[in-house]
């Protein structure tokens, strides 16, 4: 075993702690196989689309025998760590983690694997990491239908790019997958981006305070904003209406929130993206499932995210504009009533 190769005694006396820690969880350890114990850990349960997908999530998983338990760490890296690490200790048989800071997991991942825990990222890829399965939407192909959206509609002119978390790899994606549609136009110069700025947490409040400053900096123009979430889009939007920009200026998002299928039915928003949640939720419970059981789940990609190639499982988005909004009411994923409630 790894353990006996160490060398000096203080290594030896750490992996005396471990192997105790160990058999303290074992009895509790993969009880049984029909009956999976899965920890779900999510980044921030405030924000609206999370506790969609653990409700999908725990009702799907559930249907398979497992018994959930659902995490939210509230955007703090150090809770969601401990959250992990007490998941560990409780013996569950698979850990699925939409990540607060992709970067910083890699030794808790390890410990979980050192247990005999399967590791599944959800959504987010956490990066540097050992972890078995990944599973999320084309995040690429969103950062492309957010530009190709504000493009069609306003292909000439000062843009401002909103980007998402920098602890989250998907802004990174997302800005890439944007930048592969604007890039010719940058270059030719029909497009000047005057100015950039990623939003830490994703907080609406914050994208409010960074378009304020923007329009301000630019005397008002700005002629299109590429916002990398509904979130984020709202908060643009409040700076841009306290100028009566709102519907002037073409913006994107996604996720198709309440709120922003509204504003884009409004038209003060240009487009969203819809990813159906419960296609993601229901996929990773039967993903986690089959890792707990030791079946070989299906794959349709891989990621490397700097450890190795991750197999993953990646869905497709659709870009929602005025003319397809219905969409998210065919699909079930709001009602009529909702849609018009105030
Ligand atoms: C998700 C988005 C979400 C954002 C903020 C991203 O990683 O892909 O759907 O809006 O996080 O929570």
């Amino acid at each position: 075993m790894k353990f006996a190769m160490r060398r000096n005694v203080l290594s030896s006396l750490v992996c005396g702690a471990v192997l105790a820690s160990l058999s303290l969880a074992a009895p509790l350890a993969h009880a049984s196989k029909d009956h999976p114990e899965i920890g779900f850990c999510i980044d921030d349960l405030r924000v609206e689309r999370w506790s969609r997908d653990r409700d999908y999530f725990v009702a799907a998983a559930e249907k398979l025998g497992a018994k959930v338990s659902v995490q939210s760490a509230d955007a703090s890296e150090e809770r969601q760590i401990s959250q992990i690490e007490n998941l560990i200790s409780r013996g569950v048989d698979v850990i699925v983690i939409v990540p607060f800071n992709s970067k910083t997991l890699g030794n808790v991942v390890a410990e979980a694997h050192k247990a005999g825990i399967k590791v599944v990222s959800y959504d987010r890829l956490i990066l540097d990491a050992d972890i078995d399965a990944y599973i999320s939407f084309d995040n690429e192909k969103v950062g492309e239908m957010q530009a190709q959206g504000v493009y069609d509609v306003r292909p000439k002119g000062n843009y401002f790019l909103l980007g998402g978390a920098p602890t989250d790899n998907n802004a990174k994606m997302l800005r890439q997958g944007q930048l592969k549609v604007l890039q010719p136009a940058i270059d030719k110069g029909d497009i000047k981006v005057v100015g950039q700025q990623w939003v830490p947490e994703w907080s609406a409040s914050t994208a409010l305070r960074i378009m304020e400053d923007a329009l301000t900096a630019n005397n008002n123009k700005i002629d299109a904003v590429v916002a990398s979430n509904d979130g984020t889009a709202g908060g643009a939007i409040q700076a841009l209406a306290a100028q009566n920009l709102a519907g002037k200026v073409p913006i994107s998002g996604q996720d198709a929130d309440l709120a922003a299928v509204k504003r884009v039915k409004a038209g003060t928003q240009t487009m969203t993206v819809y990813k159906p949640l419960k296609l993601i939720a229901g996929e990773a419970a039967k993903l986690s499932v089959a890792l707990a059981k030791g079946d070989k789940p299906g794959f349709n990609a891989q990621y490397d995210n700097g450890k190795r190639k991750v197999d993953t499982v990646l869905l497709q988005p659709t870009k929602l504009t005025k003319a397809n909004i219905d969409i998210v009411v065919k699909d079930g994923f709001y009602t009529d009533a909702q849609l018009a409630s105030k």
